[in-house]
């Protein structure tokens, strides 16, 4: 819900149209905190339906232009992107720390992951190359080329503040596009230094824009006549309805939802292999990761020998201020969502979990601390089996076969990421072949994909048809064209009112 908050002029975090920073004037604002502190540090504006249109027209007078933009200088700006942001990336990191609340050194592994898909860009021209087919009928040749969309919008959620608007504004922008992105609301001051730094870099004014805000702007952004395509991360309920309304309105359509992955240990795996990645994959920015390890399912003898190391490891997790360079794990990004989180720990008993390790006892009193949880004998039914709880709270369930555990995956409603543990590459392979999911990971535990491959769900993860980043993207921010062309010699021209034939 919207509140109006009174918090410093200086910490007031306006919009982005146009080329410069614009303070809104709907009334509307959110807090912004340090989750280490638990402490308000800004203001961000939420937009009015008229502050949508003025960034959306701001992006549509910088179009014309833009599209007319050479390949050749579009990826020399984007080699100077990618040189500032690379120069300039610590600065950011302590910003997503700041308001995000992950450590340092996992927000700068967030812009670096990010960088990769600026430096992707970077080979515009060839990625988009058309085809051509010389003397396809005679004297007829025929080839394709992929032309922008035009105003192109991003909605992006709290958990990776620059990499997941970098996976929509890199290549959108690249392929001719003017881009207006909506942040999380909890977490926006990224947004607008990168704004700043792709104005440095001589991204002409109205290509980039930055809209603050809730609900209001979103509503506006589906809604609206000019914007042609809407890229949205976030949780599956609002990703089914970004979806729906927006190509009700006739737009092109990506949204990418939340996710449950499992994590799946045969018996044959290195005990202590597979405890390590869960570890990192389940506890890891805090459990606040959409490719998070949330359910490791162990099959057979594995499961005992597993949970115990698991819980060996986890007292020796460091849970501390992101700032503190010593510290591993973060705070959660509200106390709202800490408490909703220390939720699934409380009621586990009562649905027959079993709570291994409590993650409630020992927090610090200030900030939206939780620590590490892990529950045992989670089962199918329960909440906390089903529900993405989007915190470190990891279960464990245990199945009897292979065949059990690939049901249970199959069977989630979420398809994002998935991963085995094992020692025999033909069950490795066999697991590939069978499970519905959208990027596997094979003793990987968090399998995102690199740059020049796209990364998306399967199933409530996605809806829509093209993933994001990587060749996919070139696909989703243009639109194809075949010229089928012929320079006829005047002396052979005649009229003939049949279908077009070829030879
Ligand atoms: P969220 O769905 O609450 O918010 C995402 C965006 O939607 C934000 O910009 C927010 O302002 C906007 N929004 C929120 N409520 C809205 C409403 N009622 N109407 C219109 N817009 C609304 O998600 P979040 O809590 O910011 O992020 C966490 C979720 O994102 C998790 O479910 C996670 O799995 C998912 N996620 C998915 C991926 C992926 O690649 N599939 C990546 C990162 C995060």
């Amino acid at each position: 819900m919207a509140e109006t908050v009174h918090a410093p002029a200086a910490t007031r975090i306006p919009h982005w149209i146009g080329g410069r920073r614009v303070e809104g004037d709907s009334g509307r604002s959110g807090p912004v905190y340090n989750p280490a502190t638990g402490q308000q540090t800004g203001a961000v504006d939420f937009a009015s339906v008229e502050e949508v249109d003025a960034a959306v027209q701001a992006a549509r007078e910088a179009f014309p232009a833009w599209r007319r933009t050479s390949l050749a200088k579009r990826a020399e700006l984007f080699f100077r992107i990618r040189e500032l942001l690379h120069a300039r990336r610590e600065e950011v990191a302590a910003i997503l720390t700041g308001e995000h609340g992950k450590v340092l050194s996992d927000a700068l592994g967030e812009v670096t992951r990010g960088l990769e898909v600026v430096e992707h860009c970077c080979g515009i021209p060839t990625l988009l190359k058309g085809e051509h087919s010389e003397q396809a009928s005679t004297g007829i040749d025929v080839y394709s080329i992929r032309q922008p969309l035009g105003v192109v919008a991003g909605i992006t959620p709290f958990n990776f503040p620059a990499m997941v608007p970098m996976w929509m504004w890199a290549p959108a922008i690249a392929c001719g596009n003017c881009f207006v992105l909506k942040p999380s609301e909890k977490d926006p001051s990224a947004s607008l230094w990168v704004a700043e730094l792709l104005r440095e870099a001589g991204l002409p004014d109205g290509v980039f824009n930055v809209l603050m805000g809730d609900r209001v702007a979103v509503d506006a952004l589906l809604e609206h006549p000019d914007v042609a395509a809407i890229s949205f991360v976030g949780s599956t309920p609002i990703a089914r309805y970004v979806y729906e309304n927006a190509t009700a309105s006739g737009k092109r359509c990506q949204a990418l939802g939340g996710a449950k992955n499992h994590m799946i240990v045969l018996p044959d795996a290195d005990v202590n292999t597979a405890a390590d990645a869960a570890i990192s994959a389940g506890y890891g920015s805090a459990g606040e990761r959409c490719m998070a390890v949330s359910v490791v399912v162990a099959v057979g003898d594995v499961a005992q020998p597993l949970v115990d190391a698991i819980k060996e490891r986890i007292p020796k997790v460091r849970v501390g201020d992101g700032m503190d360079p010593s510290s591993e794990m973060g705070p959660l990004v509200t106390s709202e969502h800490r408490d909703k989180v220390a939720s699934y720990v409380e009621n586990a008993p009562g649905e027959g979990a079993t709570v291994v390790v409590d993650g409630r006892e020992g927090v610090p009193a200030e900030g939206f601390f939780l620590n590490p949880s892990l529950l045992d004998d989670v089962t199918p039914g329960m909440k906390a089996y089903a529900d993405e709880i989007f915190g470190p709270v990891l279960g464990v369930t245990r199945v009897a076969t292979y065949e059990e555990a690939l049901r249970l995956v199959n069977e989630s409603p979420y398809g994002n990421g998935v991963a085995i543990f094992t020692r025999d590459g033909g069950a490795a392979r066999q697991f590939q072949f069978d499970v519905q999911a959208g990027m596997v990971g094979i003793n990987v535990p968090i399998p995102v994909p690199v740059a020049y491959y796209s990364f998306g769900g399967w199933k409530s993860s996605l809806f829509g048809d093209l993933h994001v980043y990587g060749p996919e993207s070139i696909g989703f921010y243009t639109q194809g064209k075949v010229v089928t062309s012929r320079w006829p010699d005047p002396a052979t021209s005649r009229i003939d009112l049949g279908f077009p034939q070829t030879r």
